[in-house]
């Protein structure tokens, strides 16, 4: 399935993040020899374990809840973190980031499905967190863009309208924070399920695992 998959985000000049979470090494590579660059991972330790033992050119993206004592692990090679929903998470983020004298890439994560257990901030949230921002995380952290998860369900509209807010929430904060900014620009939104809606609704970066590596136990 990657060959296609591949090809299709391509062709639709979306950004392909392949989630290799659970999987050995092993099928990373077969994929990194492949041509596919950008991993996605949500836990810590896996990925920094995966990072020492494969090609250092792997951009590594963590995609899942990420604890503030863990940052510090991943701060020194990680390309983007998708999952900031909190103000402390971004602060840590930055402050990591000073020590290692690097600039992090990240996501805001957005509540747009209708399940209670999703993480992420609601637009409310969002615009407290920006108005707050300290000038000089700029120094150190690159807002790229929104990520979110849409509901676990069969109803395509269901997804699709969730797709759709998200979607706005991007604009609305591109408008009011970063109009001037052109690092902020992703959209990352799309998983094995339901990629070729979220392509149809605005997506830049979708995450696939289960289609590419076949199904987790
Ligand atoms: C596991 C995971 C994915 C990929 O899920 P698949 O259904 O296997 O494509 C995407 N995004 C996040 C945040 C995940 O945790």
């Amino acid at each position: 399935m990657y060959k296609e998959i591949a090809e299709y985000t391509n062709t639709h000049h979306v950004k392909l993040v392949a989630v290799s979470k659970t999987k050995p090494v092993a099928d990373i590579q077969i994929l990194y020899d492949a041509g596919q660059i950008i991993f996605g991972e949500n836990k810590v330790q896996e990925m920094v374990e995966k990072y020492q033992s494969l090609p250092k050119d792997i951009q590594w993206h963590l995609i899942g809840h990420l604890q503030k004592n863990k940052v510090k692990y991943i701060a020194p090679f990680v390309s983007m973190i998708h999952s900031v929903d909190s103000a402390e998470l971004l602060d840590t983020i930055y402050k990591e980031a000073a020590k290692n004298e690097t600039k992090i890439n990240i996501l805001l994560q957005f509540h747009i499905a209708k399940e209670e257990t999703k993480f992420g901030l609601d637009i409310e949230e969002a615009t407290n967190l920006l108005d707050k921002l300290d000038p000089r995380y700029a120094n150190h952290v690159s807002f790229c863009g929104v990520m979110g998860m849409a509901s676990f369900t069969s109803d395509e509209n269901i997804i699709r309208n969730e797709f759709r807010a998200l979607k706005t929430i991007f604009q609305t904060i591109k408008n009011k924070y970063f109009s001037a900014d052109p690092s902020f620009c992703e959209i990352s939104m799309g998983m094995s399920s339901d990629y070729k809606i979220a392509i149809e609704e605005g997506s830049t970066m979708v995450r696939i695992g289960s289609a590419i590596f076949g199904h987790r136990p």
